[in-house]
């Protein structure tokens, strides 16, 4: 068996998502508990693949503690994406860090 954590991701190059995917560029939706990746570029709701992901951290609670007094850990999932129809190939990450709450709109990073 594998373990996860000796894999490389990405082969070892850095990974940043391109502006296809930001600013809103890349959204999904749920079936049932499952939450899918619509390609930006295909009409409609064409899913994308994962192809692969990273845990770029796993830590105790260091970010606003006093404003996520609820948060159990400080985390940074990267998730490589294609298109089979279009040939996409991008990166967008998940975490619990950084922007917390109102309004998207209002997040420094969409000025
Ligand atoms: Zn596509």
């Amino acid at each position: 068996m594998t373990d996860r954590k000796e894999r490389t991701f990405n082969n070892g190059n850095p990974y940043h998502g391109s502006d296809k995917v930001s600013n809103s560029h890349l959204v999904g939706a749920t079936d049932t508990d499952y939450f899918y990746f619509f390609c930006p570029e295909c009409k409609g709701s064409q899913i994308l693949q994962i192809l692969d992901y990273t845990i770029a951290f796993d830590e105790p609670v260091e970010y606003a503690p006093a404003f996520r007094v609820k948060a159990k850990r400080d985390f940074k999932i990267a998730f490589e994406l294609f298109c089979p129809e279009c040939g996409l190939h991008d990166y967008v990450n998940i975490a619990n860090i950084g922007w917390q709450g109102g309004l998207l709109a209002n997040s420094p990073s969409m000025e």
